[in-house]
């Protein structure tokens, strides 16, 4: 006996059958997105270039499409995400992007995506999806062993390396037991090549008012591990708190990795928090030429490293792993309760993912990464990044011998910055040379601004980066640089 009106259930209901398609529909739908994005890779391989600067129209026309209460044909659908999106801006996709950090987005991540928002578990509670939860584990252990940490450390798989390194930062301010109040004495020491996402994590971690320090670099962009020590034993003499020390594994405008070994002797010895940002260059670990550049970072207290930078993984990959990963259950667990039952005594529990990070709800992402690795195997990943590692030495070559270019130090890893010299304001000629590229769009490049200097860079990490895409990416720098030199000098 009840007073709903059943009719009116069954005409509702009737209205969400489109929400669960049946499996004839869905498999239709799945060969119009897989037709969709097949014709894209395949042009990817050869004629999509690394810049689409025209779109604006198209992004416009996006606004042609309103949401609707009704639905749309999902062929017109596909072609105007295909016109407003697919093809506009950056492409990250492109063996022929070198800019800032550059994407891969691996096929077998996105078979992965697909798969885990369709079986959609509860990825961040052991309970409700343990093997999710366990491969996110094998995932974090896995490249724990790559960098030397303990396989029992803490760690979380992350949306990037913005929210790892904000994790980082805030279990090291819990750790090291800052009080608010202590926050304006409290010193954090980083260099003018630390990543802009380090200082907003400092200011989300509510240490805004925390002295920061920049270390002194060498001529080759790397803290100065000495001039770190000098700095800490000062402002310990002046009454202050130094605690937090964070070096750059691969810093993003210049590719420089800080001595990580002797940052790490000043830490242990003055008792600091070592916290490594290795977005960028904590991949290139798995490499024996990599691995030896980043010697130390197994000595760190806390690490990150971004899957969707050096594992090629779509977007929305980091990692963040903590060497004591009570500290990290300290600063993150939902209650105190859980920390006695499941961290202290039963050391060996695979802990839930909420336990150890500020979200709840979170999608599977660790499938995208377990999924590629045993697809693909961890030697193709390798040789990959060994790959990066000899054709940015080997654009670094080439760049810096051709005429009117200087290029800055030899790569550390796989990111150089280089300078075309012409008559003119150097700047403005850099600023006309990248516009240049930019404009003509078969391959990407970006700038920074060093040492005062406008000044462009160059970063090979895609996995579609090959000898072939470098030597034409070479060819057309030089083919605009002349370009560029010709119409500055017919002004
Ligand atoms: C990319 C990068 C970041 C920021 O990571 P996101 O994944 O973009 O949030 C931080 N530090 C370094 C060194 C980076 O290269």
């Amino acid at each position: 006996m009840s007073s709903v009106d059943l009719d009116r259930v069954r005409e509702l209901e009737a209205r969400t059958r489109i929400l669960h398609p049946g499996l004839a529909s869905r498999r239709d739908l799945l060969a119009l997105v897989d037709d969709h994005v097949q014709r894209w890779l395949e042009r990817l391989s050869d004629d999509l270039p690394g810049y689409g600067p025209d779109g604006q129209t198209a992004v416009d026309a996006l606004q042609d499409a309103p949401i609707t209460e009704h639905p749309r044909p999902p062929e017109e659908v596909l072609e105007i995400v295909g016109r407003g999106v697919d093809h506009v801006g950056v492409n990250e996709s492109s063996g022929s992007f070198f800019g800032y950090i550059p994407g891969s987005g691996l096929y077998f991540g996105a078979l992965a995506d697909y798969h885990a928002a369709v079986v959609n578990r509860y990825a961040g509670v052991y309970y409700a999806a343990p093997g999710a939860v366990r491969l996110a584990r094998t995932c974090i252990e896995w490249l724990a062993e790559v960098l030397g940490y303990p396989a029992d450390c803490g760690g979380d798989i992350t949306s990037g390396g913005s929210i790892a390194n904000l994790s980082a930062l805030v279990t090291a301010r819990d750790a090291c037991g800052l009080r608010s109040e202590e926050f304006a004495e409290s010193v954090i020491y980083l260099s003018s090549q630390t990543h802009h996402a380090v200082d907003k994590a400092i200011r989300i971690a509510g240490l805004g008012d925390a002295q920061r320090r920049l270390v002194p670099l060498d001529g080759r962009y790397r803290m100065r591990a000495d001039a770190l020590a000098r700095l800490v034993d000062e402002d310990r003499r002046a009454g202050l708190r130094p605690f937090l020390v964070v070096a750059s594994a691969g810093a993003t405008d210049t590719g420089a990795v800080d001595p990580l070994d002797a940052i790490a002797d000043v830490c242990e010895q003055r008792s600091l928090w070592f916290h490594v940002d290795a977005a960028y260059g904590g991949a290139f670990a798995l490499t024996v030429d990599g691995a030896s550049r980043l010697r130390g970072i197994a000595r760190s207290d806390s690490v990150v490293v971004d899957p969707h930078k050096g594992f090629f993984l779509p977007f929305g990959t980091g990692v963040v792993l903590v060497r004591d990963r009570m500290h990290m259950a300290r600063a993150f667990a939902g209650s105190a309760a859980y920390l006695e039952d499941a961290m202290d005594s039963e050391p060996d529990v695979v802990a839930s993912p909420a336990e150890l990070s500020p979200e709840l709800t979170r999608p599977f992402r660790a499938l995208r990464w377990w999924l590629s690795l045993q697809l693909a195997g961890v030697d193709a990943f390798r040789a990959a990044l060994d790959e990066k590692l000899l054709l940015a030495r080997y654009a670094h070559d080439r760049i810096g011998a051709l005429d009117g270019f200087e290029v800055g130090p030899e790569p550390d890893l796989s990111v150089f910055t280089f300078r075309h010299v012409a008559n003119g304001d150097p700047d403005a000629v850099n600023r006309a040379l990248v516009d240049a590229i930019h404009t003509d769009g078969r391959i990407y490049v970006s700038a920074t601004v060093l040492d005062d200097r406008y000044t462009p860079r160059f970063a090979v990490l895609n996995c579609r980066t090959h000898l072939a895409e470098v030597d034409r990416a070479v060819d057309v720098i030089a083919e605009l640089a002349a370009r560029v030199n010709g119409s500055l000098h017919d002004r």
